[in-house]
C-alpha cells in the first residue's frame, strides 16, 4: 500500500513515533477508490471513463443538485460552469487555514492502545472554525461497514477511512462534542466538513459525537467524561453553540459496525507492533 503513515505523540506530549494501527492506516490527502467495488455497481454506468480520478469525481458529484456550494453559494442543480474545483481549492484556502497544523494525534495516558486529537500547545482553534474534511476511501452504500465509515447526501457512497484518512479519523467521541461534522458541498463535491463549536484551548481534545447507534450496535457505552459512569449517549447530540443550523446542511451520521471489538470509549486507534 502506498503512502505515508501518522507521526503521533506520547501522552507527555515529547515523543514522536509512527502511528501503527491495525489494519494499517495510511495518510491521503484526498480520497481514494477501489476501482473492484465498484465494477458491479449501478452507478458505475455513469462513471465513463474507468480511472480512478474519473470515478472519485462522479461520485463526489453524485446527487448534489439540492445542494449549495460552501464557497460561491451555486446549487448543484445550476448548470453554469462557474462553480467546480476552483470553488473547492478556494474555500480550503480561505476557510480551513489550519488544516491539521494545530493539532497533534496523542496516545492517551490512561491506554497504551488509544490516540486521540489534541491542540498543540501553545495553539488555539477558536468557536465555529471549519479545521477540516473527513477524508478516506469512497466505498459503495451497503458495505461492510467499519468504525469508521461516514454518511453523507450522496445517497450512493459512504466514507470509510478505517485503513485511508486523513488526522480527522482519529478524533474520539464525546457526549458534549466540541467538533461538528456537516455534510455539505463545494465545488460540486460532497464535502464532510467539520467544525468547532466552542474555542478549544492548547492541549485540550478534539471530540466529535458518533452517535447513540454506534455505542448501540457495538454493545458498548460510553465512558467520556460528561457523565460519572458509564453511558449511552443522548439521542441528539448536545451542541453548547448550537445555533447555525441550515436547511442545507445535516449532520453527518456514523455508520456503525457490528464485528469489531473496541475498548469502552468506542475510540479508535489500537497500537500494533507487529504490522
Ligand atoms: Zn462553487
Ligand atoms: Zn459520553
Amino acid at each position: 500500500m502506498s503512502g505515508q503513515l501518522f507521526r503521533g505523540f506520547d501522552c507527555d506530549g515529547r515523543t514522536s513515533h509512527k502511528v501503527r494501527t491495525r489494519p494499517m492506516v495510511h495518510r491521503i490527502n484526498d480520497f481514494v477508490v477501489d476501482l473492484d467495488k465498484w465494477r458491479d455497481h449501478e452507478a458505475a454506468a455513469d462513471f465513463g471513463k474507468w480511472t480512478e480520478a474519473n470515478v472519485i469525481n462522479k461520485l463526489l458529484a453524485s446527487n448534489i443538485s439540492h445542494l449549495y456550494c460552501e464557497y460561491c453559494g451555486e446549487k448543484g442543480s445550476e448548470t453554469k460552469r462557474s462553480c467546480g474545483m476552483s470553488c473547492y481549492t478556494e474555500f480550503k484556502k480561505a476557510f480551513i487555514p489550519h488544516s491539521g497544523r494545530v493539532i497533534d494525534i496523542k496516545r492517551h495516558s490512561d491506554s497504551e492502545m488509544r490516540y486521540g486529537v489534541f491542540v498543540r500547545p501553545r495553539s488555539k482553534i477558536t468557536a465555529c472554525e471549519y479545521i477540516g474534511e473527513y477524508l478516506g476511501e469512497l466505498v459503495p452504500i451497503g458495505s461492510k461497514t467499519s468504525r469508521y465509515m461516514f454518511q453523507n447526501q450522496s445517497r450512493v457512497f459512504e466514507v470509510d477511512a478505517e485503513r485511508k484518512g486523513n488526522w480527522t479519523r482519529f478524533i474520539n467521541s464525546h457526549c458534549v462534542p466540541n467538533v461538528k461534522v456537516w455534510s455539505t458541498m463545494c465545488g460540486k463535491r460532497h464535502m464532510l466538513l467539520l467544525q468547532t463549536t466552542r474555542d478549544i484551548e492548547e492541549k485540550e481534545e478534539l471530540y466529535i459525537s458518533y452517535g447513540r447507534s454506534y455505542f448501540e450496535s457495538l454493545g458498548i457505552l460510553c465512558c467520556c467524561s460528561a457523565q460519572d459512569e458509564p453511558h449511552l449517549p443522548p439521542l441528539v447530540p448536545t451542541d453548547i453553540t448550537d445555533t447555525t443550523d441550515t436547511a442545507d446542511t445535516t449532520d453527518a451520521t456514523d455508520v456503525t459496525d457490528v464485528t469489531d471489538n473496541t475498548d469502552t470509549t468506542g475510540t479508535t486507534v489500537r497500537e500494533d507492533e507487529h504490522e
